[in-house]
């Protein structure tokens, strides 16, 4: 893309409404407007980034055997009313009545919408196990929307369904779903760990939160720092192997990690004074076991091997897409601006022209670009008419991972500079080297 004809609003001044740096500097960049308290408009940067997101958690979802599928924003109240939730939501459900004067609501998350879908078409032992997902908007009428898409009123989630024959096999569901998260965290570019947590309005026993650690956080944490030590990195990993799910999960979970719902100070007490941490995270992702809840209030019932009827156990499992966009940001910035993971950046690269409208810096720029694009690479690249100053900082607050500089200085000696936004560093290189010294930072991740 070239920056002439891209559409990126980027501000010189730092919005006063902003009260944490990744507001702040998703309004900078260009990649969200408010339309109203809560609801963004998503520019094309910001959409850019929440799109390579929303890639990265399909397909560990389908790596791990759960299968993608769409379901509608709004819904119909009666099945809330079916499950006994259509009361207990509270004022954070968006109730809407249409024109037959029939309640619906913006749904807030799925779990009647599926159970519906599956007493409707599955009656057999036989169909099981099942986990369906789908990538959604949702809706909640939070009290206070704050910190820009970390608390929105409207925002993207996953949201996924395992349906199983007995408890035992939904509970390797759960194991699977931890170690897909783990998964996919990671190629985020993010620490999220596992906490144990409270399972409120969804109901259940069994539940984590994957919290990414943050100063800006709003959740109270407590954990043991040696966990902060464990990777998941690339595991060879078969996700229907029940004793391979449960041994990850025990690895990850057997040190000390709460959030202050279900924090205990005489078990925290245990944990060696010196790795005793209390701070603060952003929840990306929770997930939780509910047995047999809605399916025993709305009769989701499969046929056993024993031809008995048996009410379905089940699990729900999110991750928050959108408030990913913003928790990556507050996880990966300094005082010049965003940091992308190579994992979601919106552009591979810069391209920074110093002096555009030198004939052979132009064609040295139009050259990489060409070079890179045929390498399967989207590079940005800055061919305004503007001082090399403004084209760094611009570069340096909407953070791809890495700049390469053109100018007619190098290009006498046939060289351009690759500079890592992450540490600063830069080399001196010919295009070609710069070219494919950048395709191989990006297959091997
Ligand atoms: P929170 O405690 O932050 O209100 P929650 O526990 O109510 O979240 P879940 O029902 O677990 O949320 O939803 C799954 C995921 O969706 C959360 O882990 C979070 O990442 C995301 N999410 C929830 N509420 C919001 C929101 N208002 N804005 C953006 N993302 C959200
Ligand atoms: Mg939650």
């Amino acid at each position: 893309m070239r920056l002439s004809r891209y559409f990126l609003p980027v501000l010189k001044e730092t919005p006063s409404e902003a009260q944490i740096v990744s507001h702040r500097l998703m309004l900078r960049a260009g990649m969200i407007k408010q339309a109203s308290a809560g609801i963004y408009s998503w520019l094309p940067l910001g959409f850019k980034v929440l799109k390579r997101i929303e890639q990265i958690v399909h397909e560990e979802q389908v790596r791990a055997g759960h299968i993608p599928m769409l379901m509608p924003t709004l819904q119909s109240a009666d099945l809330w009313r079916e499950s006994g939730r259509y009361d207990d939501y509270g004022e954070e459900m968006l109730r809407i009545t249409d024109r037959h004067g029939r309640d619906m609501l913006y749904g807030p998350t799925n779990e009647e919408l599926i159970t519906d879908i599956f007493r409707a078409h599955v009656g057999s032992y036989k169909d099981l196990p099942l986990t369906l997902y789908h990538i959604q908007w949702k809706f909640r009428d939070e009290v206070r929307p704050r910190f820009g898409v970390m608390r929105g009123r409207e925002f993207y989630m996953k949201d996924g369904y395992n349906f199983d024959l007995t408890k035992d096999a939904a509970l390797h569901a759960y194991n699977r779903h931890l170690v897909s998260y783990l998964r996919t965290f990671e190629r985020l570019g993010l620490q999220a760990i596992p906490m144990r947590a409270d399972s409120g309005p969804i109901g259940g026993d069994d539940t984590h939160e994957f919290l990414v650690l943050a100063e800006t956080g709003e959740s109270e944490v407590f954990y043991d720092s040696a966990i902060t030590d464990l990777k998941f990195g690339n595991r060879a990993i078969d996700y229907d192997d029940v004793d391979q799910c449960r041994a990850v999960l025990e690895e990850f979970t057997a040190r000390y990690a709460r959030t202050d719902e279900t924090h205990d100070e005489s078990v925290f007490a245990e944990v060696p004074e010196d790795r005793r941490r209390r701070a603060r995270g952003i929840e990306v992702g929770q997930i939780f076991y509910f047995g047999t809840k809605y399916s025993d209030a709305m009769g989701a019932t499969v046929v056993n091997e024993k031809q008995e009827r048996v009410p379905v156990h089940m699990g729900s499992h999110g991750i928050g897409v959108s408030r990913l966009v913003g928790a990556i940001i507050e996880a990966s910035h300094d005082d010049r601006g965003i940091i992308w993971p190579e994992g979601v950046t919106p552009f591979h690269c810069g391209i920074v022209n110093l002096k555009q409208g030198d004939a052979e810096a132009d064609a040295a720029c139009d050259q990489l670009y060409a070079a890179l694009t045929a390498r399967g690479l989207e590079p940005l690249y800055d061919d305004r008419n503007e001082r090399a100053g403004g084209k760094f900082a611009t570069m340096d607050l909407v953070g791809l991972p890495w700049r390469i500089t053109v100018g007619p200085r190098g290009l006498k000696s046939g060289v351009v500079e690759l500079t890592s936004r992450r540490s600063g560093e830069s080399v001196e290189l010919t295009p070609e080297a710069a070219v494919a010294r950048i395709a191989e930072i990006y297959a091997a991740i």
